[in-house]
């Protein structure tokens, strides 16, 4: 497999290229519009075919490179079926599998951080989105954000996988780059509840800034950046 994650200092987002190998059609997960340059590039050189550009949420922090790649690239735009995002060609719906050229991915309703937020399931890895970070989970206090949808999200979805499954989220701000399911229970301090009560306290009691670009990233975000 070919396998590609890239990460854009500003937002501290990480994005995912994949493909079952040189040459073949790909999709990408999270694309951030000022990298688009970057993802074209490499695309380029091995000769990729981008099939799908998908985002796990309508993101707050930055806006998505998903509507330029479809101009450019002709690529269709996958999100979750009630995500707002305008020129979403393939609305996805909890369970439902994207299939590409020798690659399978899952789509799993995971609400909490938005009401829109899904995760994708890999083989032997989940990309998280907000739902899930490593060592953390996404803030609740926006966007529909629900603390007790997100534990179910939690708890009753995501670390339903086996413990080795490798998570890769949408964010770090420390410079983690990987983890799995099994050491996030074991040490993601947030993921120390006993009920969705308690999780739902813990959320409440965060004081977070608002994101910088918050009131120009979710308009352009629900026209996919375009
Ligand atoms: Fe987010």
């Amino acid at each position: 497999m070919l396998f590609r994650q890239f990460f854009d200092p500003q937002s501290c987002t990480y994005t995912y290229l994949i493909a079952s190998g040189l040459g073949r059609e790909a999709l990408i997960i999270d694309p951030v519009k000022e990298q688009c340059e970057l993802y074209c590039q490499v695309l380029g050189e091995l000769q990729l075919k981008l099939v799908i550009a998908m985002d796990t949420h309508t993101h707050a922090d930055h806006i998505t490179a998903s509507g330029m790649l479809m101009q450019q690239l002709k690529c269709k735009i996958a999100m979750g079926d009630n995500a707002p995002g305008e020129y979403v060609t393939l609305r996805l719906k909890d369970a439902e599998r994207i299939n590409i050229d020798g690659l399978q991915l899952t789509a799993r309703y995971t609400p909490g951080h938005t009401d829109d937020s899904f995760s994708y399931v890999m083989a032997d890895r989940v990309f998280t989105g907000d739902t899930l970070l490593i060592r953390g989970t996404g803030r609740t206090d926006f966007q529909n954000g629900d603390s007790v949808a997100q534990y179910h999200s939690l708890f009753d979805v995501l670390l339903t996988l086996p413990d080795p499954t490798y998570v890769y989220p949408a964010h770090d701000y420390k410079g983690c780059t990987v983890s799995t399911i099994g050491e996030e229970k074991q040490f993601n301090p947030r993921l120390q509840v006993n009920s969705a009560l308690d999780y739902a306290k813990l959320m409440g009691q965060l004081t977070l800034a608002k994101p910088k670009l918050m009131d120009i990233a979710i308009p352009a975000n629900c026209r996919c950046g375009i």
